[in-house]
């Protein structure tokens, strides 16, 4: 089955019924990104600290994008593989972290896994091996928008890729060799990178950057997450569950060093 990112503090994580007739882009059995500045179409979405054009051109905006929910744009192919590279940086520095294995990092893990013991480091080094190795290849091509045919083709059992409002991301945990992504409306809609104002720390709201490795620790090769606490708040507040170490957002989370 499909498993989707849902928006975290401020989402409904209810699949809820087949809402395609609410879909506005949603026509015909398939997708329809809308294209700019057609009839009812693209309005630059407003960010809340917004005070770049583009996060395209200026790396440090962190506001949200305005590249018309167009997955198979060149804008959006430059907006994930830029998502791709730093979460690469991110995991290549936990991962130097755990090798260290110093007081910094046991705070850490304590913090998410509410462990420091070698069980838990010898459980996300071969995580975060992974995480690394498949966002290196990771291309444009990759990414697809959410729909019940690319659902299908990712190896998810017809009926199960509905499209749901509010979801983010989703993707099939057992295409291990494609590792596709599908691109929700919803994506579009929350900050690139998650930092908090004026600063190169995250928050605990929901990024495009979050997402991008919430999704990638749902394969099957990876670290076969589960959501069980969604959203990062929600996964902070369940760090002794024994199911943390298995939950998507808090995997995430621990990776961007969310404090
Ligand atoms: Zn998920």
């Amino acid at each position: 089955m499909p498993i989707f990112k849902v928006p975290g503090p401020l989402g409904v994580n209810v699949p809820g019924p087949n809402v395609f007739g609410r879909d506005p882009f949603y026509a015909n059995g398939i997708h329809q990104a809308p294209s700019c500045g057609s009839n009812g179409g693209c309005a630059p979405y407003q960010s809340h600290m917004a005070h770049k054009q583009s996060p395209l051109d200026a790396p440090e905006w962190d506001g949200v994008v305005n590249i018309c929910y167009d997955v198979k744009g060149k804008q959006f192919g430059e907006l994930i593989m830029s998502l791709r590279d730093s979460a690469i940086s991110y995991s290549q520095d936990r991962h130097a972290e755990l090798l260290r294995w110093d007081e910094i990092s046991k705070a850490r893990t304590r913090r998410w896994f509410n462990s420091s013991d070698e069980e838990i480091r010898d459980y996300l080094l071969p995580i975060i091996d992974s995480v690394i190795r498949v966002l290196k290849t990771l291309t444009p091509e990759n990414f697809d928008y959410d729909t019940q045919e690319n659902s299908v083709r990712a190896g998810c059992l017809p009926g199960q890729g509905m499209v749901v409002t509010g979801v983010l991301a989703a993707v099939c945990p057992t295409d291990i060799v494609a590792h596709r992504i599908a691109i929700n409306m919803g994506f579009f809609e929350v900050p690139k990178m998650g930092y908090l104002y004026e600063s190169q720390s995250f928050g605990v709201r929901d990024s495009q950057l979050l997402t991008l490795l919430h999704e990638v620790m749902h394969f099957h090769d990876v670290a076969s997450s589960i959501d069980y606490f969604p959203g990062v708040n929600s996964a902070s507040r369940n760090f002794a569950d024994v199911k943390a170490k298995m939950n998507s957002d808090g995997l995430a989370a621990y990776i961007l060093a969310i404090a």
